[in-house]
């Protein structure tokens, strides 16, 4: 059974005290949640140690958003994996859509990002998706079978247990405009078509995919009923205690 995942992505936003309330609210309102699904928060650098702290005796994962495509050095502004180790996270999030966009984030850095991730023993939430015009130019399957192909490719079926894959069509992300649960599923399925071309169809069967876009407590119902869609990573909503622990109650 591949395991359900609720992510909440912070961005840019709390400082460390509200970014420390919210932690503590959502470990208050998770404490009755079922064991089927793993939460997992991604705060700002600077919140890393603070919400940790929080987190401690919790089930609930800590993931940074980014991280180095170096280990150490001269790299002014960057934060390495063993840094993010050290801080108490187990996850990063890489090639999320507005690093792509905004922080000029390619497929060969993503793989240097990867490897170092894994190699650090952090897991990974590898983000894909298209944009609007992608979509609207019917390349939606091209694009994200590439994305997925170009970073996944270059690792083994062993390293894969350690990777998660979040589908975020771009147009869906912080508009309100979700994917509908058909148009999810139908890109959910062809990525894990893609990864079972080159680690067979077990690895594929295994891999956790999530689903982002304006992912909210009235949508996730009806998407997490999809048959390849394994929880989201949520955005917007993952600011509110309430609603990310609401996303993850409609397993
Ligand atoms: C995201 O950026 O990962 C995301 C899914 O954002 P939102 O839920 O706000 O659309």
């Amino acid at each position: 059974m591949r395991k359900k995942i609720v992510a909440g992505n912070w961005k840019m936003n709390t400082t460390v005290s509200e970014g420390v309330a919210l932690a503590k609210a959502v470990a208050e309102r998770a404490a009755g949640l079922g064991e089927g699904v793993s939460l997992i928060v991604a705060p700002p650098f600077t919140h890393l140690v603070s919400v940790a702290e929080v987190l401690k005796g919790t089930k609930i994962g800590l993931s940074a958003q980014n991280c180095a495509d170096h280990t150490k050095g001269a790299y002014t502004g960057e934060v390495a994996v063993d840094m993010l180790k050290d801080a108490g996270c187990g996850w990063t999030i890489l090639g999320h859509s507005e690093r792509r966009q905004y922080y000029g984030e390619t497929d060969e850095k993503l793989v240097e990002k990867v490897k170092l991730a894994l190699e650090a023993g952090l897991g990974v939430i590898l983000c894909v998706g298209e944009n609007l015009d992608e979509r609207e130019a019917g390349r939606h399957f091209d694009v994200v079978k590439a994305q997925t192909e170009a970073v996944l490719y270059n690792f083994s079926a062993e390293d894969m247990k350690k990777i998660v894959i979040a589908y975020e069509p771009v147009w869906a992300i912080g508009t309100g405009k979700t994917a509908t649960a058909a148009q999810a599923e139908e890109i959910h399925a062809c990525i894990r078509k893609v990864l079972a071309a080159k680690f067979g169809e077990e690895l594929a069967e295994e891999t956790t995919i999530l689903y982002g876009g304006s992912c909210k407590p009235s949508n996730a119902k009806e998407l997490f009923a999809e048959k390849d869609i394994d929880g989201g990573l949520i955005g917007g909503a993952s600011l509110k205690a309430d609603d990310f622990v609401a996303i993850a109650e409609a397993f």
